[in-house]
């Protein structure tokens, strides 16, 4: 199944289903979780191919093993960060870094639902979703869908959480004419870029030692759009001025300015549930969604085989979201302040312990061994200034 597929449906749907809006990462993972234990209803993903995954690739770090693994074309055990001046390359313990391309994992969703009854997909660009008396109703491309469970990843809830900080991001795909990038190890952040706009860095992500996907990526200001000229040179000078890689070709570019949030977003809305990015799940510190997208999935899924319907998912701690908050508060104000945090929290030979944090798994008595080596003053009254507000 993949979005823009023919599906048994491409027909007009009246009868009560589950139906996914948008086909993209968060919908089709909960597809995927979804045929683990098959709902009771047909499930109907639809998606009007404006973001097509095809173009889309998702980067991600998990200590478990996960049920779309199997997509990932790149998987790494160490990686690269340059603070401080200072490189190290750590291990990840039972972490692993994994790459998948949307046409990948969209071929494995595709494996999963084809083999179970009663999952289809079809184009569609969906106009409205609303909710009374239990019942939910799609209207997509002006027919209207009957459905016991919405789940939106197109049109949100309406009211939008209060944007704390954008990430302001340019990769380019790169093909060198000689080797340039070690293969094994993807750099997770190199400030050997200029700090004078944005708390920035650039990002590595080997596909061999000629081709990588080199991304520029600033934790701005709230509401900052894009300088692409300014992100195209300052890619341009760490190809050839940090990595000296001589001789490149750009086969391709993405780029985004994403807004980050550390409040949490109201998911439910009667019969309708929230996912993906409109649900809140990028991690505000990080910007990476992925893992939290498969963990929410697999959530879903177990509540629905469970209790018959989507809504008993564990609940984040508000102290991750007062953690995330002020991180963005600092980097935002403080520009040079990102570069000393991650310097300090990436001086250790494992990067288990920082990627447990930032998956939100850790303990207190670890998140204090953690901060110890923080530059403190700041985060304490970037805290202490959230606990008021
Ligand atoms: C360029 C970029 C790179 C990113 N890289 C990473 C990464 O490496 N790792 C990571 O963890 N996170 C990453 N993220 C963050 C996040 O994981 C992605 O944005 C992820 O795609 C979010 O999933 P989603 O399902 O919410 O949205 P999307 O994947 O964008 O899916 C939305 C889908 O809905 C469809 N659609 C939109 N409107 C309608 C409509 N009205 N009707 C029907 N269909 C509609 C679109 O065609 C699309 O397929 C990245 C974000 C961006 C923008």
């Amino acid at each position: 199944m993949c979005p823009g597929g023919r599906g048994r449906w491409d027909v007009d749907v009246v009868g009560v289903t589950i139906v996914i809006a948008g086909g993209g990462l968060s919908g089709l993972s909960l597809a995927a979780h979804l045929t683990r234990q098959p709902p009771a209803e047909p499930v109907l993903l639809v998606d009007d191919g404006s973001r097509p995954v095809t173009g889309a690739g998702w980067a991600w770090w998990s200590e478990r093993p996960g049920l779309l693994d199997g997509a990932a074309c790149r998987s790494f055990d160490h990686v690269r960060v340059h603070a401080g001046g200072r490189e190290r390359v750590l291990g990840l313990g039972r972490y692993r870094y994994r790459y998948a391309r949307g046409a990948d994992l969209a071929a494995a969703v595709g494996r999963l639902t084809r083999a179970v009854p009663d999952f289809a997909a079809r184009r569609g660009h969906v106009e409205a979703i609303t909710s009374d008396a239990g019942r939910a109703r799609v209207l997509v491309d002006g027919t209207p869908i009957a459905a016991t469970w919405v789940f939106d990843s197109v049109l949100g809830p309406g009211e939008r959480p209060r944007e704390d900080a954008r990430l302001v991001f340019r990769g380019w795909h790169v093909r060198t004419e000689r080797p340039a990038f070690d293969p094994e190890v993807p750099t997770l952040f190199d400030f050997r870029t200029a700090q004078d706009g944005a708390a920035s860095f650039v990002y590595v992500l080997p596909f061999g030692e000629r081709h990588a996907l080199v991304e520029h990526t600033a934790f701005a200001p709230p509401g900052t759009t894009a300088d692409v000229p300014a992100q195209r040179a300052a890619l341009a000078e760490y190809l050839t001025g940090v990595l000296r890689a001589g001789a490149y070709h750009v086969v391709g570019e993405e780029g985004a300015a994403l807004p980050l949030s550390a409040a949490p977003v109201r998911r439910r809305h009667g019969a309708v549930l929230t996912i993906g990015t409109e649900a809140g799940l990028v991690k505000a510190s990080t910007g990476y969604a992925y893992e939290r997208i498969q963990q929410d999935s697999a959530a879903i899924a177990r509540s629905l085989a469970v209790h018959g319907h989507p809504f008993a998912l564990p609940r984040p701690r508000p102290r991750h979201r007062l953690f995330d908050g002020a991180l963005l508060d600092v980097v935002t104000r403080h520009a040079g302040q990102l570069e000393k945090a991650f310097a300090a929290l990436f001086d250790r030979t494992s990067a288990e312990p920082v990627l447990r944090f930032l998956d939100e798994r850790t303990s207190v008595a670890e998140e204090a061994a953690l901060f110890a080596s923080m530059p403190a003053p700041a985060y304490v009254a970037a805290v202490a200034r959230r606990m008021r507000a």
